[in-house]
């Protein structure tokens, strides 16, 4: 049978989603409070954003495309989320056009009553579960992955809606990090390798949950711990706690991504500081790869602390000869690549003074497409850099995320596609290093990665993937299993 891809929209793009969640239950203004948390969250998505709140009768929703204050700012459109529970998220770029219908959280009326899921991170087998479901009857409201899992709760045998939840995680690969609302309370979850972030807090008698601790600090919540991989926490509406470990307890394999890019610097993240880690892999970068330079010179933002632990490892002066102008948004969530060029060339502006006649080392925390490191060398040298050194405070991008992180297909990665040699000469540097494998792990307080078992997600670096990808396999092979084509 020949369906198209049900997960396409369409243009055919298919989904990618990297995002940002929050919960809170016990708390007289739960939605104002989950839009301030989604709004520290802001990074994580700025396609889309909806809230659902539970006032003890009944579920209320919003959502809108673009960013949280323009959806979420005034009086009027908060009082809309009355209760004590609510939850929201942020939703990263994709490609194509999305409607509203895949803004989460997403809901459904449920035989047991309402349900709202809000999830972070990807599915790897969903097309696999949908193609399944839709055999059976099921009709699908979104083209989002996350409906997969609506879809089995709905269908599972067990009799409590926490056994159905449970039977449907079961069958689902991937990773997620899931806050849900039921009329009983909230639920949230990781994946049992705990791919994707997820950290509790404490307000008063409010519990939080939040993809980082930067929107517990927003609202003034205590930062309790991480909801540990695999661990699925149940919150009642009288403010009862309980904790279940369904799926064992597999070695855990978070993604190390977050501590090069994704995070904000002033999160905590596996115990440790997101900005202290950022220092941490500019120090092994500078121990393996020093450049004979004047200076070191961040491109803002996301490499401003790899570049101050490269400057202190080296004893070279940090200087700000990049300026970022506040008001574009990330370069790389831009849909199309005619955009994304632009928008390097309105983000960052060359400060002439300082770099004019010198040798520069320029540090960032990735090379992804290379748009970006093509247009800074050519910027520091119309600037009359002497010399340009770029450090790349991770290893060579070289493979697609599967769990949730917007890297392009393969065949758009700069790294999969040339050495190190011939990249430094695409991006026309004098140099160009990233900070070997080990030495990520050595930042993130490792001995180096243990091969045999690593201790986190680095797919992107290794090509090792901690799933099985199911529905990447089928693309491959359509014609045996009567799937549809991707
Ligand atoms: P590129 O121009 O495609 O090489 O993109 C590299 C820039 O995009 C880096 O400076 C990063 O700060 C940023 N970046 C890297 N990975 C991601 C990602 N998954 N999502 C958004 N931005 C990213």
């Amino acid at each position: 049978m020949n369906l198209t891809n049900p997960f396409c929209d369409a243009d055919g793009d298919k989904l990618r989603e990297e995002c940002g969640i929050f919960g809170v239950i016990g708390a007289r203004e739960a939605a104002p409070m989950t839009a301030l948390g989604l709004h520290a969250l802001q990074h994580r998505g700025q396609e889309a954003v909806g809230i659902t709140s539970f006032d003890g009768q009944e579920f209320y929703s919003r959502r809108g495309t673009g960013h949280v204050a323009a959806n979420f700012s005034s009086a009027e459109a908060l009082a809309e989320l009355p209760g004590i529970m609510a939850a929201g998220h942020v939703r990263y770029s994709t490609t194509g056009g999305s409607g509203l219908r895949n803004v989460q959280p997403l809901f459904a009326d449920l035989a047991s009553g309402g349900f709202a899921i809000a999830h972070n991170g990807n599915i790897s087998n969903a097309m696999h579960l949908k193609y399944d479901l839709v055999q059976k009857g099921a009709i699908f409201q979104s083209t989002s992955d996350t409906e997969v899992i609506i879809h089995l709760v709905a269908t599972s045998r067990y009799p409590t809606l926490l056994d159905r939840f449970i039977d449907a995680l079961r069958l689902v690969e991937g990773a997620y990090s899931l806050i849900c609302m039921t009329p009983a309370g909230m639920i949230a979850c990781r994946d049992p390798l705990g791919i994707r972030p997820l950290v509790m807090g404490k307000l008063g008698d409010a519990t939080v949950f939040a993809s980082e601790t930067v929107a517990l600090d927003v609202i003034g919540a205590d930062f309790l711990r991480e909801v540990e991989p695999g661990e699925l926490v149940e919150v009642d509406l009288d403010g009862a706690v309980r904790t279940h470990r369904p799926f064992g307890d597999p070695p855990a394999r978070p993604c190390i991504f977050e501590h090069v890019y994704f995070s904000r610097p002033d999160s905590l993240m596996g115990g440790s500081s997101v900005y202290e880690v950022r220092k941490a892999i500019g120090r092994e970068l500078a121990r393996e790869s020093l450049a004979d330079a004047d200076m070191v010179i961040p491109v803002p933002d996301s490499g401003v602390p790899a570049a101050l632990g490269y400057a202190q490892e080296s004893g070279l002066p940090f200087e700000l000869g990049i300026i970022r102008s506040h008001y574009v948004g990330r370069t790389f969530i831009q849909p199309s690549d005619g955009a994304r060029n632009a928008d390097v060339k309105r983000k960052h502006n060359a400060n002439r003074a300082i770099v004019a006649g010198k040798r520069i080392v320029l540090v960032d925390d990735s090379i992804v497409r290379g748009t970006t490191s093509l247009k800074i060398v050519q910027m520091m040298r119309d600037a009359g850099a002497a010399e340009v050194h770029m450090r790349i405070a991770s290893p060579p991008t070289e493979h697609s995320c599967f769990y949730g992180v917007d890297t392009p297909e393969r065949s758009k990665l700069l790294a999969a596609r040339m050495d190190v040699a011939a990249m430094a000469e695409f991006i026309q540097a004098d140099s160009l290093a990233f900070v070997s494998l080990d030495g990520l792990y050595r930042a993130v307080g490792l001995k180096g990665r243990n091969a045999a078992c690593p201790q986190y997600c680095d797919a992107c670096f290794s090509g090792e993937y901690p799933t099985r990808l199911t529905d990447l396999a089928d693309r491959d092979r359509p014609a045996q299993l009567d799937l549809p084509v991707a």
